[in-house]
């Protein structure tokens, strides 16, 4: 179902003091705003602060996501984290394909697929990040870039698996530098990816999922970017690590 939803990721920050303070905080915070019932807010910590942070936010609107996760059920791959681990821990959404673990961790098409089945296997919903690099966009290739990112990855899937897909479009080049795609920019891809649902599978899928858009979203240009109708939330980084930032986002859904 489409929702909005503020989903921030936490990166490789906080350690677990720092965790539960923030959890804490940003429920403090929380207390003065009215969500709509369509509205969701979700936190994605580091692996080892899951479990504090699913324990700090129970009886809260917070959910709690984990930033990756491996492809295999289980075995003999040293300090990798597998599906069921998360689930374990009450942890239901998963961020697969972020472009730190693409270029950093070399997380090509054909090992995000393999986690995407193996995260939808284990009843997780999948938070799936793509974007194009500063080079296609000069280039004019971010259209081809993002439809061969999503039919690679997801579009061998059934329909009915979209109901644990919400899609991030966080273009490269906007991620921590600063720089935001305006909201024209986010909303004119928003659309192209609608469309491309609405022909590999049809409208009433694509109406249905959400597409957030994530790079430099901060408290100044949510609203703004968050107008737009295609635009169903953000995927958050730096803004997430601070309850007043993060809860100003949430505020300009
Ligand atoms: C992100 O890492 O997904 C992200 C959008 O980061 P930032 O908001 O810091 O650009």
């Amino acid at each position: 179902m489409r929702h909005k939803i503020v989903a921030g990721n936490w990166k490789m920050n906080n350690n677990l003091i720092e965790t539960e303070e923030l959890i804490k905080d940003l429920k403090n915070e929380l207390k003065t705003v009215k969500l709509s019932e369509e509205t969701r807010v979700i936190i994605a910590p580091s692996f080892v602060n899951l479990h504090a942070a699913t324990k700090t936010t129970e009886e809260s609107l917070i959910e709690v996501a984990a930033q990756n996760m491996h492809f295999a059920e289980n075995g003999a791959y040293t300090g990798e984290v597998s599906a069921a681990m998360l689930t374990s821990l009450e942890v239901k959404t998963v961020i697969l394909g972020h472009s730190e673990r693409r270029s950093y961790f070399n997380e090509a098409d054909d090992i995000l697929v393999k986690k995407v089945n193996t995260a939808l296997n284990n009843e997780l919903e999948i938070i799936f990040c793509f974007g194009e690099s500063l080079e296609d966009r000069e280039q004019d290739n971010h259209f081809k870039v993002v439809e061969s990112q999503l039919k690679n990855a997801l579009f061998h899937l059934k329909s009915s698996n979209f109901t644990k897909i919400v899609l991030a479009y966080e273009p490269v080049w906007a991620i921590g530098t600063g720089k935001t795609a305006s909201a024209d920019q986010a909303q004119e891809m928003h659309s192209f990816i609608r469309k491309l649902l609405a022909t590999q599978y049809n409208q009433e899928l694509a109406n249905s999922v959400s597409i957030l858009y994530g790079g430099s979203v901060k408290p100044a240009n949510a609203e703004e970017i968050f107008s737009k109708p295609d635009v169903d939330g953000g995927l958050i980084g730096g803004a997430s690590l601070k309850a007043k930032d993060f809860t100003a986002i949430i505020k300009a859904i």
